[in-house]
């Protein structure tokens, strides 16, 4: 799974997450997007809301 530092990934999902609404990684990682050394998101803790997120995305790219 990529793993992005949180303005890559506002950058690439096309929002603006704070770092209140993901889990970022404890020790700075490789960001794939900025090749950075950066905190990275793992998860939501908005879950429902990101599943919905996603399934909105994925359900436009499949048309
Ligand atoms: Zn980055």
């Amino acid at each position: 799974m990529s793993e992005f530092c949180l303005k890559c990934f506002n950058d690439i999902n096309g929002t603006e997450v704070c770092e209140d609404e993901v889990l970022l990684s404890e020790d700075a990682e490789f960001c794939e997007g900025c090749g950075e050394m950066e905190r990275v998101v793992i998860s939501s803790k908005r879950n429902n809301r990101w599943q919905e997120f996603f399934r909105r995305m994925f359900s436009r790219y499949r048309d």
